[in-house]
């Protein structure tokens, strides 16, 4: 859709192959994808699902591209973000968010494995090799920050230790202390965010596993020089936000009431402010509520006004999570 100010929303969804877990506890597929837009949910797992099928809005959903489960790491890369790198090099910000419930596929998006690298690594690859093509002078400069939020405590995911404090400055919300890592090639970046993403918080029960609580924000800043129109050289930045959100299973309340006790209690404040704020871009709102959590604090300048923005609804195909992908469908709607 088309926001204010020059700004628009693309919204893509990617579905992922079956899991063997999946197929073992005999699941089916129950999402069809019918054409290059149209995507379709065609059963429901339990009476529940039948019920709030007929509740909420329906079945049939329709966004910028879809990716069925053989869709490559590159062709998500290509599709949802190759132009948001060539808009970094020109000076203009941009976001990519992975959405969806745990499991879904965001972190395999994203980050990807070491064989099949996901989004924000192909995204690096492709910044050097596009200001590699484009400058003999090399005046380019690349810094990367990766951090998290959990419980509304951000962490900065290169150098754990302290809570980081955000603060207001001249440039904007910054994270006070946060690591600039500068990055000259791809080749270390991989094991730089493995290993950034190890540092992720793990549920206390459950120490080999990321908790599904846990934002992920990786930040790459291009910095380079131009000559203006009487020849002063100004400094030129764009930034590129690649965000691994947490599972949105937890914010799947509907009704006001469950909101207001999520946002008491905490749990994913972070992503039901994100929601509110696309919201308001979305329907071209003057005031957009950046305040109400530390992810949308962080990303204000990435988020609306001449900005890029790209969300990537990852979904698991089979009919036992029916709800959580009716949802999470439902929601990528909404963002269009
Ligand atoms: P999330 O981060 O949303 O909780 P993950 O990215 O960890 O989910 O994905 C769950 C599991 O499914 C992982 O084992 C992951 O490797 C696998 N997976 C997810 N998406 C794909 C895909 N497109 N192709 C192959 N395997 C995938
Ligand atoms: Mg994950």
């Amino acid at each position: 859709g088309t926001m204010g100010n020059d700004s628009r929303i693309l919204v893509f969804v990617r579905l992922r192959p079956m899991a063997k877990k999946e197929k073992e506890a005999g699941s089916r597929c129950c999402v069809k994808i019918v054409n290059k837009r149209d995507v379709y949910l065609t059963e429901f797992a339990n009476e529940n699902d039948y019920l709030r099928l007929k509740r909420l809005r329906g079945r049939h959903f329709t966004f910028d591209a879809l990716f069925p489960d053989s869709t490559s790491q590159h062709e998500v890369y290509t599709t949802t973000t190759a132009e948001l790198v060539e808009a970094v090099l020109q000076g203009r910000n941009g976001s990519v968010f992975c959405y969806g419930a745990t499991g879904a596929g965001k972190t395999y998006t994203m980050l990807g494995t070491v064989d099949n690298p996901g989004v924000m690594v192909l995204a690096i690859k492709d910044l050097f090799t596009k200001i590699r093509q484009r400058s003999c002078d090399g005046n380019h400069v690349v810094h990367l920050s990766y951090l998290e939020v959990y419980n509304e405590t951000v962490r900065d995911l290169l150098s754990p230790g302290r809570p980081l404090v955000l603060r207001e400055d001249k440039q904007g919300i910054v994270a006070a202390g946060l690591t600039q890592y500068r990055a000259y090639s791809t080749d270390e970046v991989m094991a730089l965010l493995q290993r950034g993403n190890q540092n992720r918080t793990t549920e206390p029960t459950r120490v080999n596993e990321t908790s599904s609580r846990s934002h992920a924000i990786l930040q790459v800043m291009v910095e380079y020089r131009v000559k203006d129109a009487s020849m002063n050289v100004i400094n030129r930045v764009g930034k590129l936000s690649l965000i691994d959100l947490a599972g949105s299973e937890r914010a799947l309340a509907t009704d006001q009431r469950t909101l207001r006790s999520l946002e008491g209690a905490n749990i994913n404040r972070s992503l039901l402010a994100l929601s509110s704020c696309i919201n308001a871009l979305v329907e071209g709102k003057k005031h957009i509520p950046y305040r109400n959590s530390k992810l949308t604090q962080l990303l204000k300048d990435s988020l609306g006004g001449a900005c890029n923005t790209v969300m990537i609804a990852n979904i698991s195909p089979s009919n036992l999570s029916f709800g959580e992908t009716q949802n999470t469908l439902h929601w990528a709607d909404r963002a269009k």
